[in-house]
């Protein structure tokens, strides 16, 4: 069913229409249909977007960091009394199951910018001991504006945890979610307003990626750009920086792992393998699509993980009952079906799933079922290619000693976790995985307070936690000489 609504743009505190009134539609996933319309950006939105930002940049940094604080906590209270609205927004416009919206990605939003508006009070500089006769420090200098473009698998979410952080630290933004999804972030715009943030501190375009993204990647007046999508698209808007030298934050795609070792306990490693990897029709950065599964346990586990599997609930998203709705459009059914039918072709065996529903619901939308393959050769693509769907590989290993070349024998580097009994066995292994995030007896366990991000191919950016700070700032280092009598530093130090 259509929903009917006039979404706008932000531009410089006014909700507004984009210069050339362009509209695009966005798709509900469930059955293909046009849910919405939202409106379209072009370059010349962007321009006025970034400017707007750049006017407003002085005195959002001169405003006291706590008066910050109060309007993200004003604007976390509003998005709390929306959370009925904006979790069956978010699950109509990508398809993630009510359940996980309602319960997980309403609840984190306001509970990201609480934690974030205290976080950021707390924020100190250095003071150094560098010279008897000066006094040293470092202050904390806001980037000026920052455009920050997010991703459609945690829409709000992913947009919040970059637009905190940003304000917090004294920055104005130009925020462009994703062209699938960008509805409640839109609506957090309307919020955005009411909160009393002022004029041009928040701006928010939407329209397609490589014309309105790389119009904010490219503007001159756009100081860094904070990015969490596809590692593909992550270099590209890289090498469009690259000749202004403009700093980039990027969380990329992952390939993660899940590693069973024989004393593992068996309930607690099937019950998190069939969480984790199926969460969210597993387009979670962080899910596990490569197990690496130890000899000794390997036909008990697997079993026990491909029967679990079978029991998800895979439907309409809006029922509570549901587990798996569909993945987010139909492009994203199309490239894992494709991925599925090389596996094939490669030699894996289907153990579970494998085929386009039958159902004539779910054959309509962009649902896959959950599949699973018992694969043979870690350089198959299924071993190495992410996929963002509910398609992973299994592979036995002889020795807990052969996965940590297995796990880094890849170009991603996001997370990893290692299933055991022996805690230091499993400390040893993590050490050596060339990976952000590791998990013992655990999988995708991701709050406020922890830090988010990966390595090599899966960028090297910190989201959340303290350490987020510091993607939002200069460190500014001051030396002040104290002394009346004028010397320069060198004379001191060589007696020429
Ligand atoms: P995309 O990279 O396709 O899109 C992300 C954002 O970038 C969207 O807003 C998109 O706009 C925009 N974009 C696309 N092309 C360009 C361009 N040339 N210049 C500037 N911006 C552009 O990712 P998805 O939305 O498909 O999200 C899934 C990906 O995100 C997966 O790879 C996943 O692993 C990754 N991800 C990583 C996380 C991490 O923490 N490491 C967390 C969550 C997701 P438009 O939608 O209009 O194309």
């Amino acid at each position: 069913m259509m929903f009917s609504y006039d979404f706008k743009i932000l531009i410089d505190g006014k909700l507004t229409r984009p210069v050339r009134g362009g509209l695009m539609d966005v798709i509900n996933p469930s059955d293909n249909t046009v849910f919405t319309t939202v409106p379209r950006c072009t370059a010349e939105d962007v321009d006025l977007a970034v400017k707007a930002a750049q006017s407003a940049a002085r005195q959002w940094k001169n405003t006291y960091i706590g008066e910050r604080a109060e309007m993200l906590f004003r604007l976390a209270d509003i998005v709390r009394s929306h959370s009925e609205e904006l979790s069956a927004l978010e699950t109509a416009q990508y398809g993630g199951p009510i359940s996980k919206t309602r319960n997980f990605d309403i609840k984190f939003v306001p509970g990201e910018l609480e934690f974030i508006a205290g976080l950021g009070r707390a924020a100190t500089g250095m003071t150094i001991s560098a010279d008897p006769d000066a006094r040293v420090m470092t202050v904390r200098e806001p980037l000026g504006v920052v455009g920050l473009i997010s991703p459609w698998n945690f829409p709000l979410v992913t947009a919040v945890s970059k637009l905190a952080p940003a304000l917090i630290m004294g920055n104005t933004v130009v925020m462009k979610p994703a062209s699938c999804a960008p509805v409640t972030v839109l609506k957090l715009g309307e919020y955005i307003v009411e909160a009393g943030i002022p004029a041009g501190v928040v701006n928010i375009v939407t329209g397609p990626g490589p014309e309105v993204g790389e119009a904010i990647v490219t503007h001159p007046g756009v100081d860094k750009i904070n990015f969490t999508g596809d590692s593909s698209v992550g270099k590209r808007i890289l090498s469009l920086a690259a000749p202004r030298v403009m700093p980039i934050a990027a969380e990329l795609g992952g390939k993660n792992a899940m590693i069973v070792l024989d004393d593992a306990n068996l309930d607690a490693a099937v019950e998190g393998a069939v969480y984790a990897a199926f969460f969210n029709s597993g387009q979670n950065c962080g899910s596990p699509s490569r197990f690496y599964v130890q000899a000794g346990i390997y036909d008990e586990f697997v079993p026990r993980f491909v029967k679990a599997s079978s029991k998800i609930i895979v439907g309409d998203p809006m029922d509570k009952n549901t587990m798996m709705g569909p993945l987010a459009y139909m492009k994203c059914r199309e490239t894992a079906e494709a991925y599925i039918a090389g596996a094939k072709r490669a030699g894996c065996r289907v153990l579970l799933g494998g085929a386009p529903p039958s159902d004539p619901y779910l054959a309509r939308g962009a649902f896959v079922l959950p599949t699973i393959f018992e694969v043979y050769d870690n350089k198959t693509e299924l071993m190495q290619e992410e996929i963002f769907a509910p398609v992973v590989g299994v592979m036995k290993i002889a020795s807990p000693e052969d996965a940590p070349e297995l796990v880094n024998d890849c170009r991603y580097g996001l997370s990893a976790s290692v299933w055991t009994s022996d805690y230091r066995l499993g400390m040893l292994l993590i050490e050596r995985l060339k990976v952000g995030t590791a998990w013992i007896n655990q999988h995708l366990a991701i709050v406020p307070e922890t830090p988010w991000g990966g390595r090599k191919e899966s960028g090297w950016t910190k989201e959340n936690s303290v350490l987020v700070l510091d993607e939002y700032c200069y460190h500014k280092h001051i030396w002040i000489h104290m002394s009346e009598t004028p010397r320069t530093f060198w004379e001191e130090r060589i007696k020429l």
